[in-house]
C-alpha cells in the first residue's frame, strides 16, 4: 500500500511534468474508484493549467491556476501515477489520463480501485476529507509535546494512537513498527501512561523513519511499481516490519509478532518497554 513516503516520491516524480501545462483533456474509463470521479471532471480541467502542487497527508493535491479550483488525488490501496510524454493505448486498470497541449499524459492505474479522484472548487485545506486531518509528521506542528499533550487519559495503544491520522497522518503500519522499535517503546503501551521524554524520542524516530524512506524513494518506488518483488520494497532498511522471529539487530533476541487492529505488529519484548 502506498504510504507517506510513497506518495511524496510519486509527488515529486511528477510534479515537473504537469505543471504550467495547458490541459487538453481529461479521459475517463473507468469512473468507480473509492468515490465516482465526478462526471464533470472533464469541463473542469479543460484548457486550465496546475500552477501548483503538494502533499497533505496520503492526498496529492494540485491546484488550477487563478483559484479555479483543486482536485484531489489519493492513491488508496494499489494506485500508481505515471507521467510520460509517449504512454501507450491504455489497458485493463489504467483509469484515466489527463493529458496535456505538449503531448504529455499523467495516467492513473489502479488494480484493487480504492483510490480516489475528486475536484472542489473551495481552498482545499477545508474538504471534507482534508479538514480534520493531524498535523504533518514532517512539519512544524509536530513534535514530542503535541504528542504527549494529545494522549493525555487516552488508554489506545501506542501503536494505534500514532496510526490515527486524525493524530498525526502519514505514519503507516510500517512505519509505526519501525518508529516505535526505534524509540524502545511496546507498542501496546497505554498512549496516556508514556512519558514526555519518550514522545520526544517517539516523535523523532517517526520523522526519521520517513525522511529516510522518502530518501530511498526512488529505489521504493520501482520496487513497489515491481508487483512481483512484493512485500520487498524498502525491505533491507527495515528492522522489525515482516521480521518476526528473526534475532532483534540490537540484542539478538527473536521478534514477537502480535496482531493489533487486525495489522501485523513486530517488536523486541527485551528492548521495547
Ligand atoms: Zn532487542
Amino acid at each position: 500500500m502506498p504510504e507517506l513516503p510513497e506518495v511524496e516520491t510519486t509527488l515529486r516524480g511528477i510534479s515537473n511534468g504537469i505543471l504550467h501545462k495547458k490541459i487538453k483533456s481529461f479521459d475517463c474509463r473507468d469512473r468507480s474508484l473509492r468515490w465516482p470521479i465526478p462526471k464533470n471532471m472533464s469541463s473542469f480541467l479543460k484548457n486550465e493549467n496546475f500552477e501548483s502542487a503538494y502533499r497533505r497527508g496520503k492526498y496529492i493535491i494540485l491546484n488550477l491556476a487563478n483559484k479555479k479550483g483543486s482536485v484531489l488525488i489519493h492513491l488508496g490501496m494499489s494506485g500508481k501515477l505515471r507521467i510520460s510524454p509517449n504512454l501507450k493505448q491504455p489497458v485493463k486498470h489504467e483509469h484515466w489520463d489527463i493529458n496535456f497541449a505538449d503531448g504529455w499524459t499523467l495516467r492513473y492505474t489502479d488494480i484493487r480501485k480504492f483510490g480516489a479522484l475528486l475536484k472542489t472548487k473551495q481552498d482545499p485545506a477545508n474538504h471534507v476529507l482534508i479538514k480534520n486531518l493531524g498535523p504533518e509528521p514532517l512539519g512544524n506542528g509536530f513534535n514530542g509535546e503535541y504528542l504527549f499533550k494529545k494522549s493525555r487519559k487516552r488508554t489506545l495503544p501506542i501503536k494505534n494512537f500514532i496510526m490515527d491520522s486524525k493524530i498525526v497522518v502519514g505514519v503507516g503500519n510500517i512505519y509505526a513498527n519501525e518508529a516505535l522499535f526505534m524509540a524502545g517503546i511496546r507498542p501496546t503501551r497505554k498512549s496516556g501512561s508514556i512519558s514526555r521524554a519518550k514522545y520526544d524520542l517517539l516523535s523523532r524516530s517517526i520523522v526519521m523513519t520517513l525522511k529516510e524512506a522518502i530518501e530511498a524513494g526512488g529505489t521504493t518506488l520501482r520496487d513497489y511499481t515491481n508487483a512481483k518483488e512484493a512485500p520487498g520494497y524498502f525491505k533491507k532498511e527495515l528492522k522489525v516490519y515482516d521480521r518476526a522471529g528473526e534475532p532483534c539487530l540490537t540484542c539478538g533476541k527473536a521478534l514477537k509478532e502480535i496482531r493489533q487492529s487486525n495489522r501485523q505488529t513486530v517488536y523486541c519484548t527485551n528492548c521495547q518497554s
